[in-house]
């Protein structure tokens, strides 16, 4: 296994370290049922994007009632 060949100082560590602070991140409601989701994706609500239907909820919502009906046995 290799070994580091210098021991870094306090200073090279601290500004290596400097990058890996987190960012802030930005959200944006949905136009249609003003809930919080990510900027330029659909709704995970509703599934509406720029005005139209990205995502079949009613399918989903199908599904969701089919799922819990084979593991609720
Ligand atoms: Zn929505």
């Amino acid at each position: 296994m290799g070994l580091p060949a210098k021991q870094r100082t306090s200073r090279s560590r601290r500004e290596r370290g400097s990058h890996f602070a987190l960012k802030q991140t930005t959200s944006a409601k949905c136009s249609k049922c003003g809930a919080n989701n990510l900027p330029h994706c659909a709704c995970k609500a509703c599934g509406n994007y720029k005005g139209r239907q990205a995502i079949p909820t009613a399918k989903r919502a199908a599904r969701a009632a089919r799922r819990k009906k084979t593991l609720g046995k």
